[in-house]
């Protein structure tokens, strides 16, 4: 799938020229201005005795690519590949898009794929996949004060510890895929996570491992079932383990930064190390 802001069009550019400079023929532009008349014999770039022609010989045209969201517009031709992101589903993780076309940042895309210790993975039918934490796991920590990742390229189970008010949350997603690459911004911005966990905040890129990187993942209306099912556990956790006397209702997000250090890092190994769907295993 292409990214609704790639456009097409076709570019021109001087072949005499020392550096290559593409410029859009578009509505308004006279394709080709004084190169494309025979005015392009006055050009210091043209030698004398080149033959007389209607056009510049050195004038040239090459379809483009161009990204429309871009306050910046670069054109790239089809030949070359730097645009390879924008023609695949990745396109749902570039800044460019993400800033124009998801104003609702905490809802995720309904293919996403649950692990019990609320990771998500996002896995194409190219076999390329993105793996981030859920919105559970963000309201829960409220603020996220770093990330380190543990597995950055390889075939491994993506790793990482994030820090929550002081406490280091060791993490890995429970099954291995080919780590392609990291997402560094995350690093540099941990707030990323928590404003957008379905998308600036995603985490690993891969390939997926054939029936081992989507092994016991939920999805749709089970996965739906279960978030449901860990927000009332969650709701009970706090109100009977960690404050008692508390009349009920749903804890505010951000949570984990008013409990003290043993009940976070108690909360921390009952939601997030887990390897199964039910609590009590
Ligand atoms: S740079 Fe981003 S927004 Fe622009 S076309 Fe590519 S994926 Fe889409």
């Amino acid at each position: 799938m292409t990214c609704p802001f790639l456009k097409e069009g076709r570019a021109r550019y001087c072949h005499a020229a020392p550096v290559r400079k593409l410029i859009l023929n578009g509505p308004g532009v006279a394709d080709g201005g004084r190169c494309a008349s025979p005015e392009y014999r006055q050009c210091g770039l043209v030698a004398k005795h080149t033959a007389q022609q209607e056009r510049c010989p050195h004038l040239e045209e090459v379809r483009v690519q161009y990204c429309t969201a871009s306050p910046v517009t670069k054109l790239v031709p089809f030949s070359d590949s730097q645009l390879s992101n924008c023609t695949s589903n990745s396109y749902r993780y570039c800044d460019s898009y993400l800033l124009l076309a998801r104003p609702h940042a905490m809802t995720p895309p309904a293919d996403l794929l649950y692990a019990p210790n609320h990771f998500w993975l996002d896995a194409e039918e190219s076999g390329l996949c993105h793996i981030g934490v859920d919105r559970f796991l963000t309201d829960v920590a409220g603020s996220v004060d770093g990330v380190t990742f543990a597995t950055m390229q390889g075939t491994h189970r993506p790793a990482l510890a994030l820090t929550v008010h002081g406490i280091e949350w060791p993490m890995s997603f429970p099954n291995p895929m080919m780590i392609q690459k990291v997402n560094s911004r995350v690093r540099s911005d941990p707030a990323r996570l928590t404003a957008d966990p379905y998308g600036a905040g995603w985490l690993f890129e891969g390939w997926e491992l054939p029936g081992r990187t989507r092994s016991g993942l939920v999805a749709g209306l089970q996965a739906a079932a279960w978030q449901a099912e860990e927000r009332e556990r969650l709701a009970r956790e706090i109100h009977e383990t960690h404050a008692p006397g508390c009349d009920g209702g749903q804890p505010v997000r951000g949570v984990a930064r008013l409990l003290p250090r043993q009940h976070l890092v108690c909360l921390f190994q009952q939601f997030f190390s887990r390897r199964s769907w039910t609590a009590e295993e």
